[in-house]
């Protein structure tokens, strides 16, 4: 990604291509600023930039900046794809180390980096090493890192990225610049949910708002927020299975009006109509996934794989033809909704039809 793509963080942005620019990089960087709010996204299209092939001049406040078309430029959007999807994958000249699964990063991992330092990338002009959440550095890392931060290697940029740049030894800080990221504004929040996380806007409006200015939180709360609504969901479904009578019925549905984890912001316990919407797409989904199971579809194309055991008892439960009129009748409550009836109107209905 070109530095022009990195949404917010102007200041660090000018700051970095204008040393960029005119060869003056320092070869150790600090990047000091909350969680979730690109540190790691701006030394990537940094590093892009270092090494494309045919670096452009940026509109202001950025200096220089990659082409975005040529092969390096190519390589560098292919490996961080790869990187958000989670896979395991470096190139020469941009290598990432992040904290082990005990949260530090040990002696042995900062020895194998300083080591291939000794020489210059072989897929590119400029290293950039990234260390994220530096802080789970050990001391004894540290002290490793220290000998380099001293006599950098010529081709490599160390990056130290880190929401508690404080609690690095004074050493290790006095020795890195420190470029300051600030959190984002909730425009820019919403905006990167959108493009690079592809949410629909409504819900990154809503999800940004409450995220204190970092994409990582609001992701999180996403992600906390989507278990708890498709787990509704479930119950309630798993209830109409049982219930026939109507009043049975009607109580079974209560539940997907029901706030989990506490009252709302004007200490409601049940749902703002927004929320009453969310709840519907979940309950969509799962009626959806059990359809396909249903009927043997390819598992790989079903949302919920982690419940896939809950789905196929529901799907045992509902059968075929009654999955599909209930995915029409949340269809039509859908609709109900966005015409402005009452959340409790529409889920007394649906209650009766699925
Ligand atoms: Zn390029």
């Amino acid at each position: 990604m070109p530095l022009a793509d990195c949404i917010g963080h102007r200041q660090a942005l000018a700051l970095l291509t204008r040393a960029a620019s005119r060869a003056a990089l320092p070869p150790t960087l600090l990047f000091a600023g909350p969680p979730g709010v690109g540190k790691f996204t701006v030394a990537a299209a940094l590093a892009q930039a270092l090494n494309c092939e045919a670096p452009v001049e940026g509109a202001a406040p950025i200096h220089v900046d990659a082409c975005g078309q040529c092969r390096s430029c190519k390589r560098f959007s292919r490996v961080l794809e790869q990187m958000r999807g989670g896979t395991d994958v470096a190139l020469d000249c941009f290598v990432r180390i992040v904290p082990d699964d005990k949260a530090s990063i040990k002696v042995d991992v900062i020895r194998g980096l300083l080591a291939r330092t000794a020489f210059r990338p072989f897929d590119g002009k400029r290293r950039v090493a990234v260390i994220d959440e530096a802080d789970a550095l050990e001391v004894a890392s540290q002290n490793a890192l220290l000998k380099a931060l001293e006599e950098p290697p010529a081709a490599t940029v160390f990056v130290l990225v880190t929401s508690r740049p404080d609690s690095l030894l004074e050493t290790v800080r006095s020795r890195c610049p420190r470029v300051r990221f600030g959190p984002l504004s909730p425009d820019m929040v919403t905006e990167v949910l959108v493009r690079d996380h592809g949410m629909d806007r409504a819900r990154a409006v809503a999800v940004a708002a409450v995220s204190g200015g970092s994409v990582g939180e609001a992701l999180a709360r996403e992600a906390g927020a989507f278990t708890a609504d498709r787990d509704a969901a479930l119950d309630v479904l798993d209830a109409l299975a049982q219930a026939r009578a109507p009043s049975a019925r009607l109580q079974a549905m209560q539940g997907l009006m029901r706030r989990t984890g506490g009252r709302g912001k004007k200490g409601e316990a049940t749902l703002s109509r927004q929320a009453f919407a969310t709840r519907l797409d979940a309950l969509k989904g799962v009626v959806r996934d059990a359809s396909a199971t249903a009927v043997e579809a390819d598992p790989r194309g079903v949302g919920n794989a982690d419940v896939a055991d809950r789905v196929a008892r529901l799907a045992a439960a509902f059968e075929m033809p009654r999955l599909v009129r209930a995915f029409t009748a949340i269809d039509r409550a859908q609709g109900a909704l966005d015409r402005n009836a009452q959340p409790k109107v529409v889920a007394d209905w649906l209650a009766l039809q699925l």
